[in-house]
């Protein structure tokens, strides 16, 4: 009999895990006086997944599974019956070996993964469901996957999960679904908790920007998975804490009662034009499906006429993309004439560039000012070069012309060996990035008219590159 009864301790296997921080906040407690009062809870809970749910449950217990398999039996009743029996049988087990979550020696039960939430077709060697059709993990770890469901939220049709090194934000993320989860069982909807956003790196970025608006901030690992049997992919996202910060810092609100603007929110104005305008400036579109049937549904429509600036997440966003995968977000800000105050924050919070660095940089772009005897005319002499240049080569050219040209006018050095060197372009750092950070840092000192926007558009048609990848 199972006399395991203490879940307060962590253990190494994701998907053990988020079960066990389930299934602390269903219960209420992470200790059980003894195994019958833990059987009730995993009753209630298995009578929830036979009674509460939908076919959707299928999408993390696999199709052989107790919970869903019609063969077992189509009258709920006795499916419930023996799904309890499982359980029952798997607790009093007594197998030699090592749980494959959590180490504990012997006393094992052996499962064959076809019963529980897991990824079964994946390889990914960091999941349970990684190894042979049975394995051994202990009752512990044995009860907690069966709590795996309560604590996902669906999202693009597979189970989405984080894990994170701030425990305030792993107890945030448990009580939000555990408390969804109860609401969908009164209500007579499908338990399973469903985020309605179809498009991972959004519903990570939506997560953040909840978190943050909680005061909550720390590194997650954000899991999205399904137990399709072959070649299930299992993706993980990891963010770190600093882009999380970077939210709070630069747009801790989200638009809601009316579209943003650059000049109030410079942020949440990017992430709505990218998420309304795909690369050829036409509104966005997504399909859904309602009622079986494939329906397009428009940004245009959706968002702005409805006013239902949350829907924004349902749409396709590069820039999100970039964030959430850690790439850069340089040719954003270029493209888009991104102030140096955003840009700052960017690179000094997110990218820990050197302060000094960013120092040179500007000091360059105020300096070059010396030589701006009108905008259009500085525009096509000094800042198109420098847009123009292909390679590091090319780009230390164009800086070595420009210190000639400002010792000329103003008998002061541009920028000193030390400041090219170190600061400008340092050994091992992407040149790219420089040129990048000196054309913000130039757009910055010019006041942009439609009419300079215009020339800039026509000169430099690629400028940014499609971004819209
Ligand atoms: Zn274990």
């Amino acid at each position: 009999m199972m006399n395991e009864l203490d879940f307060s301790k962590p253990v190494g296997d994701p998907i053990v895990e988020i079960g066990r921080q389930g299934l602390i906040v269903f219960c209420k407690k992470n200790q059980f006086t003894n195994f019958e009062e833990l059987k009730k809870a995993v009753e209630k809970l298995f009578n929830i997944y036979v009674f509460k749910t939908s076919g959707r449950i299928g999408q993390i217990f696999s199709s052989n599974s107790k919970f869903t398999h019609n063969s077992t039996s189509n009258n709920l009743n006795e499916r419930f019956r023996q799904s309890i029996e499982l359980y029952e049988t798997l607790a009093n087990e007594s197998k030699d070996g090592y749980c494959l979550a959590c180490g504990k020696k012997n006393d094992l039960c052996s499962v064959n993964k076809t019963i529980l939430p897991l990824t079964t077709g994946n390889s990914n060697v960091n999941f349970t469901s990684n190894f042979s059709n049975q394995f051994l993990v202990c009752k512990k770890c044995m009860t907690s996957l069966f709590f795996a469901p309560s604590n996902m939220q669906k999202v693009a049709g597979r189970m989405a999960f984080l894990i994170s090194n701030n425990n305030d934000i792993n107890k945030y993320w448990s009580e939000q679904n555990i408390q969804k989860f109860n609401i969908n069982t009164i209500k007579q909807d499908d338990s399973l908790v469903d985020s309605k956003t179809n498009i991972f790196e959004n519903f990570i970025y939506e997560t953040m920007y909840y978190l943050q608006k909680k005061g909550l901030f720390g590194d997650i690992t954000f899991y999205l998975i399904s137990n399709v049997d072959k070649e299930s992919d299992i993706e993980i996202i990891h963010v770190y804490e600093n882009q999380i910060r970077f939210i709070y810092e630069v747009a801790p609100d989200f638009f809601k009662d009316e579209l943003p603007t650059s000049s109030k929110n410079e942020w949440n104005s990017l992430i709505y034009k990218y998420s309304s305008f795909d690369s050829n400036n036409a509104y966005r579109t997504r399909t859904e499906t309602i009622d079986g049937k494939k329906v397009i549904v428009k940004f245009q429509e959706e968002v702005v006429q409805n006013k239902n600036f949350q829907a924004t997440m349902k749409y396709f966003n590069p820039l999100i993309n970039s964030f959430i995968q850690s790439k850069s977000l340089l040719r954003f800000f270029v493209k888009n004439y991104s102030s140096w105050r955003l840009t700052q924050i960017y690179l000094r919070g997110i990218r820990g560039m050197r302060e000094e660095r960013l120092k040179v940089l500007k000091s360059i772009a105020e300096k070059l000012q010396a030589l701006n005897e009108g905008n259009k005319d500085f525009l096509k002499k000094i800042i198109f070069p420098i847009e123009k240049t292909k390679s590091q080569g090319e780009l230390r050219e164009k800086l070595r012309e420009l210190m000639k040209k400002i010792l000329l006018k103003t008998g002061q050095p541009l920028y000193t060996v030390d400041d090219m060197v170190f600061e400008i372009l340092p050994n091992g750092e992407s040149w790219q990035e420089t040129k990048d950070i000196l054309l913000i840092a130039l757009y910055g000192e010019l006041t942009l008219d439609d009419e300079l926007k215009e020339i800039l558009e026509n000169d430099i048609p690629n400028k940014g590159e499609d971004l819209d990848e």
